[in-house]
């Protein structure tokens, strides 16, 4: 028995995998496909994921087979993020099909159980545990563990069984995907507003697979049964309708249909059940966010469902990932819809987008819809104090008993981290009863300001308890706060990870 399955080893399912390792969890991922397609979807990470994977000590493996693009841009309007206080201030061009075996070879050398092909086709939950019915080579088995989290796709089978909502809007549009062979393909490549009409949009680039080209049309108004099959007869009527033409396309290697039906979980979790990924939000892939928002689903969930799965922290827990995940997935879908409205040419559409490059070439304009296209302004509502509660926590270089190291390099065993600047006893003190869970690192302070990405520079707190996904969870409000400089400390240190030690075998006692 493992102590979490996950179904589906998608981005996100193997993400969550790797998370939950790195806390020493039991992990199974059942994945329905028994072999690999190949086949990318998405074809970049913005500049938060880079830092997700940067936060694990694996972002190299990534760089070294992407290259570094200026990629950020809302609806085709570029957005410079070159000067955002990252390590990495850029997108990642790489194809889907290999992030996901980079993830697959990170999770099968952290030790996570892969089992393909193995569909999961039904499941039951009790007090105890969930049982999960699974369809494996011509029958089936029963599998048990503490928890579920489906990952499995915009079609989530998990989400269907467990019965929850997936509110949202019905798709306007039908767009189409196709990588396939041109007699007389055009000289120029369209990745951008250059592929706007009055009726549609399409672009044309070079595909994963050599010699092909990838082309995607686009369909105003046209809403078409999302399971019909595409050919490339359908796909050459579509660009036909747009571009007046369709390069004298032939032999498909692909073909795809996708909309901008958008939907987000009413709960992302029931009971024993979670959801992560697109079997939680589907959306029009503007900007390309899909893959982007599952592995932060994914960083999110891992140490809150590893505390609870150990024992060391409370179940309630888990309802944070609720709360924080659909919080800000509302408001990335928010951003995503606005940008599909921008896309027709010739209609009111371009005055608005006209509004929308003045508001960019302003510095504002740019670092907000900055921030929130490269995901680096994702934020938790943790509570009031210093400006930097909930945000992701900056890279900073650091000088401590053990030499120079950075911020990223201390979370790369997934571990919450308490940084002391002060080297007051109080800290060290309130964090007694936690030094099992949480690395306190005392350092020697090196700037009286913090950059962020869309807040600005902040004061640099006196000591700063950041959680295992990176955000902050507890700051003193200034270098020199008054009275105690652990006040609150203990309290976001429960409210986090677990009582403390001393309580936890009282408890068990
Ligand atoms: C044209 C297009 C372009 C895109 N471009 C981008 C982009 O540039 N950037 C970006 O961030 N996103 C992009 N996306 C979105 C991105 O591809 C998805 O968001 C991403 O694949 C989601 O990952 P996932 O792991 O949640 O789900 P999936 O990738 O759908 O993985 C789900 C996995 O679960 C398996 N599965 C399904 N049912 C079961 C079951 N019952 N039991 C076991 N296994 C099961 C499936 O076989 C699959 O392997 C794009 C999407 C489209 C359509």
């Amino acid at each position: 028995m493992a102590d979490v399955i996950i179904a589906g080893g998608g981005p996100t399912g193997l993400m969550l995998a790797c998370e939950l390792r790195l806390a020493g969890v039991d992990v199974l991922v059942l994945e329905k496909l028994a072999r690999r397609t190949g086949e990318s979807r998405a074809g970049g990470l913005h500049a938060r994921s880079v830092e997700l994977l940067d936060q694990r000590g694996i972002v190299d493996r990534f760089l070294a087979e992407g290259s570094a693009q200026p990629l950020a841009h809302f609806a085709f309007m570029h957005l410079d993020i070159d000067d955002f206080p990252t390590r990495h201030p850029y997108a990642v061009a790489i194809h889907q099909s290999r992030i996901e075996q980079l993830l697959e070879d990170r999770a099968l050398e952290l030790g996570v159980q892969l089992r393909r092909p193995a569909e999961v086709i039904g499941l039951e939950q009790d007090e105890t545990g969930i049982e999960v019915e699974v369809a494996v080579d011509g029958g089936t088995e029963r599998l048990r563990a503490d928890y579920l989290v489906g990952c499995d796709g915009g079609r989530s089978k998990v989400r269907k069984l467990a019965g929850v909502g997936f509110p949202g809007t019905p798709a306007t549009l039908t767009a189409l995907l196709g990588d396939v062979e041109l007699t007389d393909p055009p000289s120029e490549i369209v990745f951008g507003q250059e592929g706007r009409r009055d009726n549609g949009f399409y672009m044309n680039f070079q595909s994963e697979y050599p010699g092909l080209r990838r082309i995607i049309t686009v369909e105003f108004g046209k809403v078409t049964d999302r399971d019909a099959p595409v050919t490339v007869e359908t796909l050459s009527e579509a660009c036909v309708e747009i571009v007046g033409t369709d390069w004298g396309m032939h032999s498909p290697r692909r073909l795809d249909r996708f909309s901008d039906a958008c939907r987000l979980v009413d709960s992302f979790r029931q009971g024993r059940v979670l959801l992560a990924g697109d079997a939680a939000h589907v959306h029009f892939p503007s900007s390309g966010q899909g893959l982007n928002l599952g592995l932060q689903d994914a960083v999110n969930l891992g140490w809150k469902l590893a505390a609870v799965v150990k024992g060391e922290a409370p179940d309630e827990l888990l309802d944070t990932y609720h709360s924080e995940r659909h919080l800000h997935t509302t408001h990335m879908l928010n951003n995503i819809r606005a940008q599909t409205a921008l896309w027709p040419a010739g209609s009111e559409a371009d005055a608005l987008r006209r509004v929308f490059e003045d508001l960019i070439e302003f510095e504002h304009g740019n670092r907000y819809l900055g921030g929130v296209i490269s995901q680096l302004d994702t934020h938790y509502p943790v509570g009031d104090g210093h400006p930097a509660l909930g945000r992701r926590m900056t890279d900073l270089d650091i000088k401590s008993p053990n030499g120079r190291v950075s911020v990223y390099e201390l979370l790369h065993g997934a571990r919450p981290l308490l940084l002391d600047f002060s080297g007051r006893p109080d800290v060290r003190a309130a964090a007694d009863g936690w030094t099992d869970r949480v690395d306190l690192v005392e350092a020697e302070p090196q700037d009286d300001r913090w950059a962020f990405p869309v807040i600005g520079d902040v004061p640099a707190p006196a000591a700063v308890l950041i959680r295992p996904d990176g955000h902050v969870a507890w700051a003193t409000p200034t270098a020199a706060a008054a009275g105690s400089e652990a006040e609150g400390l203990t309290d976001a240190l429960t409210r986090w990870f677990g009582p403390a030690r001393a309580r936890r075998e009282q408890d068990a006692a």
